[in-house]
Order: C-alpha cells, then sequence, then structure tokens
C-alpha cells in the first residue's frame, strides 16, 4: 500500500477516538514520510506540533499503524514541513498554530539531530545543573573530560533534549565533527537489516567512523544478546580511540535487567548523572521559556498556577501548556487565571479564603479518616504528621493565616514548628504527584 494512502486510512481512523480540534491541528498535519523495517518516521510541520504528537498520541498512532500493517512498528517524529505536498488536504482553518520564533536550524540528517534540542533552549535548574555542567564539559573536550557520559532519568525530564543539545554544540565548534545519534532500537534494527543484507562491514564502518556516538534509551537493548555482543565492540573501538560515548537511559546503568555485566561495567566507566523532574521554580522557568519561544504571552499568575498544578516531568508541562493555549484560542477568551482555574477545575481562591480554618482542619481530618482531636493533638505518629504538615499548608497558602495563628489552631505550636512543616510540603508538592493530588482532593471537598 502507499505511503500517503496508508497515512490516510490510519488517520480516519483515529477521526473518531479524538475531537475535531485535535484532529485537525495536529493529526492532520503529519505525514508518512517512511516506513521501512518496522520504523514509521513522521513528519510535523513544526517542533510544537511534534512535541504534542509524540507526548500525547505516540500509542494511538502506533496501534492504528500496527493493526493497519500487521507489524510491531517504532515511531520516529521528525520535523519537516510538508505543507506544499499536502496542500490538496483542507484541513480547515480552525486555528492556526503559532510556529515557532526560533527555528534556525533544520532536522540534521547526517546527524539525526532535532533542532528544537539546543543548550539555548535547555533551562537550567536544580533538577539537572549537574548534568548541565558535565553536558559543557563535555563539549570543550570531547572524547577525554567525561567518557563515556551516561545520563539517566524519568521520562520527559529532558535526557533526549540535552544530550541532543551537546550534539549540536560539538557540530558547532567543528563542522567537520562526525556525530551520529540514534537510538538503541536503531541501532538494533540497523544491525538486523546489515545481518540480512550481509553488509555488516558497512555497519561497522557507520558506527565506528565517527567521533561521537549518542545512544538513547540504551536501556532497550536488554535482552538483545546480539545487539548487545556488537555493541559492546563499537563501544571499545570508539572508547579505546578517544572518541566520546554519550548514553541515555531510564534507569542506572548497574539497575538495567537483562544487560551483560561487561556492558555496563563499562557504562559505569565514565560519569554517570541523572536529572530528576523539575521542581516548582524551574517549571515556571521552563513555562516562561516555552511562552516566549511559542510567541504566547501568559501572565505571571497564570505561569505561577500552571507550574502548581502540573505533575513533574517536562514533558507534560509543555502539553498542558500547549492544550491550555489551544483550549483558550479555540474558544476565543484570553488565558488568564480564571481560564486556567477553570481548566483544572479549581474553583475561585477566594471562595477558599471565606472559609473558617476550621473547616480546613475538618476537612483534613476527614480526608485521612482521623480524629480531629488526633490531627491537632501532640502524637507525632507518621500517619499524623503528614496531615498536620498538610492542614499548617492550607491555612497558611490558602487561607494566608500569620504563622504565630496557624500554632495556635493546630494544638498551640510553635511558629518554627509551622514553617518547617509548611516547607516540607512545599517541597513535596512540586515532586510528589500523590501529594499533589491528595491536597487537590481536600480542597475540592472545601469547596462543595
Ligand atoms: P526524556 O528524553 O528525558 O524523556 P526529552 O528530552 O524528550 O525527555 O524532553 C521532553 C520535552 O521536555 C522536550 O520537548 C524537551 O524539549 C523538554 N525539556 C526537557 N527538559 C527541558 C529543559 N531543561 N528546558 C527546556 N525544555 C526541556
Ligand atoms: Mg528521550
Amino acid at each position: 500500500m502507499e505511503k500517503e494512502n496508508l497515512w490516510l486510512q490510519v488517520l480516519e481512523e483515529l477521526k473518531v477516538s479524538v475531537s475535531q480540534p485535535i484532529f485537525q491541528t495536529l493529526l492532520l498535519k503529519t505525514t508518512l514520510v517512511n516506513l521501512e523495517k518496522e520504523v514509521a518516521t513522521i513528519a510535523c510541520p513544526n517542533p510544537y506540533i511534534q512535541s504534542l504528537v509524540e507526548s500525547r498520541y505516540y500509542a494511538l498512532l502506533k496501534n492504528t499503524l500496527d493493526k493497519k500493517t500487521g507489524q510491531n512498528n517504532s515511531l520516529i517524529f521528525i520535523i519537516r514541513n510538508m505543507a506544499k505536498e499536502k496542500s490538496k488536504v483542507n484541513t480547515g482553518p480552525l486555528f492556526s498554530w503559532q510556529e515557532e520564533k526560533t527555528a534556525p536550524k533544520t532536522f540534521d540528517e547526517q546527524s539525526g539531530l532535532n533542532p528544537r534540542y539546543t543548550f539555548d533552549t535547555f533551562v537550567v535548574g536544580n533538577s539537572n545543573n549537574f548534568a548541565h555542567a558535565a553536558a559543557q564539559a563535555i563539549v570543550q573536550a570531547p572524547g577525554s573530560a567525561y567518557n563515556p557520559f551516561f545520563v539517566w532519568g524519568g521520562v520527559g525530564v529532558g535526557k533526549t533534549h540535552l544530550v541532543q543539545a551537546i550534539g549540536w554544540a560539538l557540530k558547532e565548534k567543528n563542522k567537520d565533527f562526525k556525530l551520529l545519534y540514534i537510538s538503541s532500537e536503531t541501532f538494533t534494527n540497523d544491525l538486523v537489516s546489515a545481518l540480512q543484507q550481509k553488509k555488516i562491514s558497512v555497519f561497522k564502518n557507520k558506527y565506528r567512523s565517527v567521533d561521537a556516538l549518542l545512544v538513547d534509551d540504551i536501556q532497550f537493548i536488554a535482552g538483545k544478546e546480539y545487539s548487545q555482543e556488537e555493541f559492546f565492540h563499537t563501544f571499545n573501538a570508539l572508547y579505546v580511540s578517544g572518541r566520546q560515548i554519550i548514553l541515555t537511559s531510564d534507569r542506572k546503568p548497574e539497575e538495567i535487567p537483562k544487560i551483560e555485566e561487561r556492558l555496563t561495567s563499562r557504562f559505569m566507566g565514565g560519569l554517570t548523572v541523572d536529572i530528576q523532574a523539575p521542581d516548582y521554580e524551574m517549571r515556571v522557568a521552563i513555562l516562561k521559556a516555552r511562552c516566549r519561544q511559542l510567541n504566547a504571552t501568559l501572565g505571571e499568575k497564570v505561569i505561577e498556577a500552571l507550574a502548581e498544578n502540573t505533575a513533574s516531568n517536562v514533558r507534560e508541562l509543555e502539553g498542558i501548556l500547549a492544550q491550555v493555549l489551544a483550549s483558550a484560542k479555540a474558544s476565543g477568551v484570553e488565558p488568564n487565571l480564571d481560564f486556567v482555574n477553570q481548566f483544572f477545575g479549581i474553583k475561585n481562591k477566594k471562595q477558599v479564603q471565606d472559609l473558617a480554618p476550621r473547616s480546613v482542619i475538618a476537612a483534613v481530618a476527614s480526608h485521612f479518616k482521623i480524629k480531629t482531636g488526633e490531627l491537632l493533638g501532640p502524637c507525632r505518629r507518621k500517619e499524623l504528621v503528614v496531615p498536620r504538615q498538610i492542614t499548617m499548608y492550607l491555612l497558611r497558602k490558602e487561607l494566608e493565616l500569620s504563622l504565630v495563628k496557624v500554632g495556635e489552631l493546630i494544638g498551640g505550636r510553635d511558629h518554627t514548628t509551622i514553617i518547617h512543616g509548611v516547607d516540607k510540603i512545599g517541597k513535596r508538592f512540586s515532586l510528589d504527584s500523590q501529594l499533589r493530588h491528595e491536597i487537590m482532593l481536600i480542597k475540592e471537598a472545601l469547596q462543595s
């Protein structure tokens, strides 16, 4: 079947699974440019759409494509404007997307680097400053500063972004620098087809002739014996000749299951760093940066509300921002604080402020199924301490009561105890989605 036709069929099927605006503004803007060896390359017109489609609709697209082709496909999203080719398809002028202001580079075919992922657009904060500093050192002295450089962390925290930024910076410093960015799945696929086509020397040459090899999501090599064997030799060949190796994974080298010991020890032979989910301050910074890129203006309070209410990985944060902007645009209103609160289903803060402190205490107690006497009492059992700190947090942040007042309400506690409790919850709030959820439920109970 022709690629175009196949893709149209995939999209046709998805039409009923997503809302019309999503379909028209996102899915319909994608094009299948290549499908080979179960790897589908899908073009998106701009990085904005790419990141949204990739983060939100990967599974949906994959499942539908798998069904249509009877294969187990991997999807790769690239940025390429196929508008000319697609001009026959009427995507409807429902609402247009702001193109990125800064997209100076294009997708680099030779190295596989995505133009969006540069140091310019990488926000540095508590969760990634060490990884960022190490990355800078590698740019200064590839192959010698830290080799290999192993970056691990949860999904959407910026691993891919950081290693590609290193790639761009290396190429910028020296345009003859030969660099290859691939996912470990591509490595495996390449190896399989090299074997099938009896072109293993071409394969070896491709991977062993580079100045730097960047392999994303190395954990997917787990359980694949032959890939591990070949990767071990590739690694050694590059390493002994002082070429830079950069790897990412969703966990530490020693925690990747089903991977050979000799590989694990190679991975640990350089520098291993982790990237954490962004804390509140960093989420604010990322949102501001992203707004600038998208040419969107959001008020300070709106940004804060988004940062407060969004789960902690960057990909999700970007997704929510995009959704807020798109749905405000679709309904023709300003994305102001009211709109954002409504978006998150939060009622006006004023309503909370009118509440009596006693209702807050009662709501927390009832949420955790403990007696108010216990909540306010002296016992320091863990099941009581956290609810007690949440009470302090809510009284302070939502009702804006003074520390002394909060102390009085919570069983006559000292103001330093209150500072500690409020701080503790505040810090956890940005990192712990379970806690955020609990607090949201309590707030909802208060407003109903
Ligand atoms: P991972 O590879 O860890 O799953 P990505 O590198 O793909 O995560 O990042 C997910 C999204 O978040 C990307 O759009 C990326 O540009 C963005 N992102 C992640 N970290 C940062 C950061 N520190 N500053 C700006 N954008 C970031
Ligand atoms: Mg990644």
